[in-house]
């Protein structure tokens, strides 16, 4: 058996000093930190559990018009903070269709963000896996990969990001606030925040060792219907074969206001800008619909079992956008 300490840190510094040593992980609600632990796929010698940390609670609005989400707030409570759910109900809805509600009251939003895909070979340490031992192939490619990406991965790695929330986060612009062992705090936004696999798929985002997640920042929600739509093999308990935030905006039979990101398809949360912009000022219409689908999911492959996620993802976002 391998022995693992575990610590309580009492504050944000403490914490992101215990955990700068190789082998440190902290620990929010253990729904996922855990559950790798057991299988050994995550293999910490010490972990750093953050629960205590007061400063890590609470959703506030600050006076510069934003929504400050801790770190800590479990997934229920965000889902049900009413200004979640009346200027943002988009994240509410998201969250809501993740999980079952006994893990929503233990997950915490930094490690909802932070939670590993679930591509079963990463999960079964048997298999090649580039992101769980670097340099050991992907068993995924030419193997089981019903769940795995159509767009953004690599010939390294075609994991998808498993979270409901960070769709919605990203379709938000929210800025995630992070704490280094140094003490230096930097915000980065979420389109920012995840990496693409390329040739290193075990580097998922920009946390660093010792870096803790402290917050999550929610600008103002642009004007508009916001939706999430989460398409699944059973009506709840599931993750996204393929998802979509959105909040969309129509005047005098035209679009207004669009931003939609899909969640399932990529190994992040997938946002295209320019797809968003081509229906800017378009009259609504299949046509207009069909091309920003077309742009947003330009260059998807199917990789054998995934192939139905093509169709699929156009077909929810069309579905979305004919408002
Ligand atoms: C059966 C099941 C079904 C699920 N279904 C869904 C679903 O449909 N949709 C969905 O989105 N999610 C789903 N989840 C995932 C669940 O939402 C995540 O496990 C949960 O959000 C993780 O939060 P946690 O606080 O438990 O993280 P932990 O397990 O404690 O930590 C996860 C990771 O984050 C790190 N971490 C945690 N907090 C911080 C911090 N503040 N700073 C730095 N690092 C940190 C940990 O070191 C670890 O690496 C499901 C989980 C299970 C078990
Ligand atoms: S897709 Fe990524 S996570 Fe899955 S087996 Fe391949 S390398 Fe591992």
């Amino acid at each position: 058996m391998r022995p693992v300490s575990y610590e309580r840190a009492r504050t944000v510094g403490q914490a992101a000093r215990m955990s700068a040593s190789a082998g440190a992980m902290p620990i929010a609600g253990g729904t996922n930190l855990l559950d790798l632990s057991k299988l050994e796929v995550e293999t910490p010698s010490r972990l750093v559990d953050i629960r205590q940390i007061d400063a890590l609670r609470g959703v506030r609005e600050t006076t510069e018009g934003e929504v400050r989400i801790g770190a800590l707030v479990s997934n229920a409570e965000l889902a049900a903070h009413p200004v979640i759910r009346a200027r943002y109900p988009l994240l509410s809805r998201a969250i809501l269709a993740g999980a079952s509600g006994q893990i929503r009251n233990m997950a915490s939003t930094g490690g909802n963000l932070l939670q590993r895909t679930r591509c079963v070979q990463f999960y079964d340490t048997s298999s090649a896996c580039n992101k769980r031992q670097p340099g050991s192939g992907c068993g995924a490619l030419h193997g089981a990969n019903r769940m795995n990406a159509i767009v953004g991965g690599s010939e390294h790695c075609i994991a998808v990001h498993p979270s409901d929330m960070a769709v919605a986060m990203r379709v938000l612009d929210a800025v995630v606030e992070i704490q280094g062992a140094d003490g230096a705090v930097r915000h980065v936004p979420i389109g920012a925040f995840y990496r693409l696999p390329g040739d290193t798929p075990q580097n998922e985002t920009v946390v660093r060792q010792g870096d803790i997640i402290t917050a999550v920042l929610l600008p103002p929600a642009p004007p508009g219907q916001q939706f999430y739509r989460k398409v699944r093999d059973r009506a709840s308990y599931a993750f996204a074969l393929v998802s979509v935030g959105a909040v969309v905006a129509v005047e005098d039979g035209r679009f207004s206001t669009v931003r939609f990101g899909f969640g399932g398809i990529a190994p992040k949360p997938w946002r295209v800008e320019a797809a968003e912009a081509s229906l800017k000022g378009r009259a609504v219409s299949r046509e207009a619909v069909r091309d920003a689908c077309d742009m947003a999911l330009s260059g998807a492959i199917g990789r054998g079992d995934n192939d139905f996620k093509i169709p699929l993802a156009h077909h929810t976002l069309a579905a979305v956008l004919a408002v």
